[in-house]
């Protein structure tokens, strides 16, 4: 018997939701992917409309580049969001939410918000992930901060990513150029 339900479950699709602003992705989020496609068959990259923190990139802009970056992936899905999490993944196959520590920092947050989703629907489970040790201080808003004062961000987020930065940023022409920044 135990034997038959292990047959079962093999031949089912694990898939798990990566929720997050994604803005702009970064080596730190394509990181907890790739990982994250070692314990499940398929990610399907969920970008949240509604966050609190505020948007470079448009959802659509965002929804490009990252479909970009994980175009020959067959097995990573890209969508988008608009209110609660858990009410977007009763409508997946899906019965895992994936998020990535950091920091101590991220812990208490993460914590929170993953029991609050498991009191909103207790087959929902999250797993989280810790960072590689290249990424741990790699997050969106450093890399747009660091970006909009002219710094480079290249090994941190893709070329395609760092190209989109600095065409949103709009850095003077001579500045570009000092920085050997010239498409
Ligand atoms: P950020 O916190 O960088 O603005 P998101 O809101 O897009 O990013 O985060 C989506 C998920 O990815 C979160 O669980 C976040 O902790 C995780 N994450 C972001 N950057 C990294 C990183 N460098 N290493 C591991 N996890 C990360």
């Amino acid at each position: 018997m135990a034997q038959k339900g292990k047959e079962e479950n093999q031949s089912v699709s694990r898939v798990a939701i990566y929720p997050g602003s994604f803005d702009p992705i970064t080596y730190g989020h394509i990181d907890i992917v790739e990982r994250s496609l070692e314990i499940f068959d398929t990610v399907i990259v969920a970008i949240a409309y509604d966050t609190s923190k505020n948007a470079l990139f448009t959802v659509k802009e965002r929804m490009e580049t990252v479909k970009a970056v994980f175009a020959h992936v067959p097995n990573v899905v890209v969508d988008s969001f608009k209110g609660l999490l858990v009410h977007y993944v009763e409508n997946t196959n899906a019965k895992v939410i994936i998020r990535g520590l950091r920091a101590t920092s991220d812990f208490e947050y993460e914590f929170h918000m993953a029991s609050m989703n498991r009191s909103l629907n207790p087959h929902l489970d999250t797993v989280f992930m810790m960072t590689s040790k290249d990424y741990f201080f790699v997050s969106s808003r450093t890399i747009k901060e660091v970006a909009s004062l002219g710094g480079a961000v290249e090994g941190l987020v893709p070329g395609l990513v760092a190209k989109r930065l600095r065409q949103k940023f709009r850095l003077p022409v001579t500045k570009k150029k000092a920085l050997g920044w010239d498409d």
